[in-house]
C-alpha cells in the first residue's frame, strides 16, 4: 500500500543516474523458513525468536513488506581489484528501513538474496545456502571475537532452488537458496561517495556526507569543509582498527574491493573470505585472487589504504584541497601499526616497556611465524597455556615447547623449519618472567585475547554439509561455541582442532570464488 502513488518499483538492470538508490520490493521465495536465529542479536532489538514459519520469518526472507518497511537497495560504485568497475549498487541486498533497538539506537535490516534490484546487472539476486551460512556465522563470530563488524540476526531458508556453477568446471550446480538478514547502524561504503563523485552528483555527494555525519558521527558537529576533513580522519582511525584486528585474528576478508569497505569501519560482505590456518603472508583463499594475490593476508594493511585513498578522492568534492584529506592517510597508518602492537603485545601477555626491543620481538616472531608454518589460532592459544605454566616450572622448557609446537604445527616434528620459531620463544620466555603480575594472571589475560575457536575454514565447511542434507544441530552447536571464543569448552575440542589433512585441498575448505 505504501508504494501506491508511486512510480511502480522496478527491477530491470540499469543505470540509475540521480539517484542514491531505488526503492525495490523484495521478490517473495516459494517456502520461507527459519534456519537459524542471533539470539543474542535478537533480544537487543527487541525480537523474540520465531517460529520456523510465520509472519517474522516471511518478513526475514522478503515475502512480507509491512506499512511501515520502505524496502530500498542503494547505489554505489566501486574499483574491483583495483580497477575501476563504475555503478554496481546492491545487485541482491534489499534493506527493509531501521528498527529501533531495546538502547534506543537505530539499526538497518538488510536481506541479502531477496532478488533482482535495479543493480543486479546480469546476476540473478540470490543467494546460496552455502555462502548465506558462511555470512551469517562469521559475522556473529567476529562480533564475540571483538571485531567491528555488521551483523546477522537470522539466516532464512526460501525453498527455491539457485543454479551457481560453483567450481568454475562448466557443470551448474542447482543448490538450495537462503537469505540473511544482517544488521549494522548502515551499510553505505565507500563505493556510495565513489559513485555520486564520478557521476559528478555534487549535491548527491554532500547529502550522503551529511546524512553519514548527522547520523553516524554526530560528535563531529555541523557538516562543514572542515568537518568532512575530521570525518575522513576518523573513517581511516576506525578502518585502521578494523584491519589491525583482522590481522591479529588471521581474518582474510578476500575481496576488498572499495564497494565491500563500510563508512563505519566495520567488516562488510563475507563472501570468499578466509582464516589462516598456518601463518602465511600470501594466503588467499579467494580463487579469483591466485593470479595477483591482491587481497592475500599479508596484504591487507596496504589495501585498505589504498582504498581510503580512492575515499578521499571522492570526498576532495567537498573540501578546498585534496591536501587536506592527506593527514588521515597518515593516521591511518599510525594507528594500524600502533594498535597492532598493542595487540600483539597483549596476545603475548606482555606490558609495554621499550618500544624498540619489543617491537623487535614482535616482528621477529611474525617472521617466525611465516616460515614455521604453524597453525595460527593453534600457536597462540598453546602459548597462552605454556608460556605462563613456564614462568613456574622453567626446568620443563624443553618438553613443554616442543609440545607447544606439536599442537601447532603442520608439518612433522623435529623439522628444521621450526628452528627460527624456536629461537624466539627462547628470546620470549625471558622477557616474559621479567612481568610483574603473577604466571596465574597472565596465563588469565593471555588467555582473553587468543581465541581458542575461530570459524576454522573446513568447520565452517562441515556446518554446510550437514545443512543441506537437512540437519542444523552441527550449526547451531557452532554459532553457540562461537559466542565464547575465549572460553575453553571441553565437550567441544573437536572444533577448535587444526585442519586435518583431508581438508587440504577440498573447494570450499581452502579455496572459494568471489560470487555465490
Ligand atoms: P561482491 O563481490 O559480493 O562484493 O559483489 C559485487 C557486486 O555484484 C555487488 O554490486 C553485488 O550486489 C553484485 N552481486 C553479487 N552477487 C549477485 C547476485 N547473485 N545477484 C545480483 N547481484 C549480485
Ligand atoms: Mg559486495
Ligand atoms: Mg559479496
Amino acid at each position: 500500500d505504501e508504494l501506491r502513488g508511486e512510480i511502480a518499483p522496478d527491477a530491470r538492470p540499469r543505470q540509475v543516474p540521480g539517484c542514491t538508490y531505488s526503492r525495490i520490493n523484495p521478490t517473495p521465495v516459494a517456502d520461507p523458513h527459519l534456519l537459524a536465529w542471533s539470539a543474542d542479536l535478537g533480544e537487543f532489538l527487541g525480537l523474540a525468536q520465531p517460529a520456523e514459519r510465520g509472519p517474522t520469518v516471511d518478513a526475514l526472507a522478503g515475502n512480507l513488506v509491512t506499512g511501515s518497511m520502505k524496502p530500498f537497495a542503494a547505489r554505489y560504485a566501486g574499483h574491483q581489484f583495483g580497477n575501476w568497475a563504475g555503478q554496481l549498487g546492491d545487485g541482491r541486498a534489499i534493506s527493509l528501513g531501521e528498527l529501533p533497538a531495546t538502547d534506543g539506537s537505530s539499526w538497518e535490516l538488510q536481506l541479502k538474496g531477496a532478488g533482482p534490484t535495479p543493480y543486479s546487472r546480469r546476476a540473478d539476486g540470490r543467494a546460496v545456502l552455502r555462502s548465506s551460512i558462511r555470512e551469517f556465522l562469521c559475522s556473529e563470530a567476529m562480533h564475540y571475537l571483538g571485531v567491528p563488524t555488521t551483523r546477522a540476526l537470522s539466516l532464512a531458508g526460501t525453498g527455491d532452488v539457485v543454479v551457481r556453477d560453483m567450481f568454475y568446471d562448466g557443470n551448474p550446480r542447482a543448490e538450495p537458496g537462503a537469505i540473511v538478514c544482517r544488521v549494522a547502524p548502515t551499510f553505505v561504503r565507500f563505493g556510495n561517495f565513489q559513485m555520486m563523485a564520478a557521476a559528478g552528483e555534487l549535491d548527491n555527494l554532500r547529502a550522503l556526507a551529511d546524512y553519514v555525519i548527522t547520523h553516524f558521527y554526530p560528535e563531529l558537529g555541523t557538516p562543514s569543509a572542515e568537518v568532512y576533513v575530521k570525518w575522513y580522519e576518523e573513517i581511516c582511525r576506525r578502518t585502521a582498527l578494523m584491519v589491525a584486528h583482522w590481522m591479529s585474528v588471521g581474518f582474510v576478508h578476500g575481496v576488498m574491493n572499495t564497494d565491500n569497505m563500510s563508512i563505519l569501519g566495520l567488516t562488510i560482505d563475507y563472501g570468499p573470505y578466509g582464516w589462516l590456518e598456518p601463518y602465511d603472508l600470501a594466503w588467499t583463499p579467494n580463487t579469483t585472487d591466485f593470479g595477483h594475490r591482491r587481497y592475500a593476508f599479508g596484504q591487507q594493511p596496504q589495501v585498505a589504504l589504498w582504498n581510503l585513498a580512492r575515499l578521499a578522492e571522492a570526498l576532495a568534492l567537498l573540501v578546498p584541497n585534496i591536501e587536506q584529506l592527506r593527514p588521515g592517510l597518515d593516521l591511518y597508518k599510525a594507528t594500524f601499526e600502533r594498535t597492532r602492537q598493542e595487540i600483539l603485545l597483549n596476545k603475548l601477555g606482555l606490558t609495554p616497556s621499550s618500544a624498540e626491543a619489543d617491537s623487535k620481538l614482535t616482528e621477529s616472531l611474525l617472521e617466525a611465524l611465516a616460515t614455521s608454518e604453524v597453525d595460527m589460532t593453534m600457536f597462540f592459544r598453546q602459548l597462552s597455556h605454556t608460556a605462563p605454566t613456564l614462568l613456574a616450572a622453567p626446568k620443563q622448557e624443553h618438553d613443554r615447547l616442543q609440545e607447544l609446537l606439536a599442537a601447532a604445527a603442520y608439518t612433522p616434528l623435529p623439522n628444521p623449519t621450526h628452528t627460527p620459531l624456536l629461537d624466539w620463544l627462547r628470546r620470549y620466555l625471558p622477557r616474559l618472567s621479567q612481568e610483574t603480575s603473577t604466571p596465574e594472571a597472565i596465563k588469565t589475560s593471555m588467555l582473553a585475547a587468543n581465541p581458542k575457536y575461530v570459524l576454522r575454514n573446513y568447520i565452517a565447511q562441515k556446518a554446510i554439509e550437514a545443512a543441506e542434507k537437512g540437519d542444523l544441530t552441527y550449526l547451531q552447536t557452532l554459532l553457540e561455541v562461537l559466542k565464547k571464543p575465549f572460553d575453553e569448552q571441553p565437550e567441544h575440542e573437536e572444533l577448535a582442532a587444526k585442519r586435518p589433512d583431508w581438508a587440504w585441498d577440498m573447494p570450499g575448505c581452502a579455496t572459494l570464488s568471489c560470487s555465490s
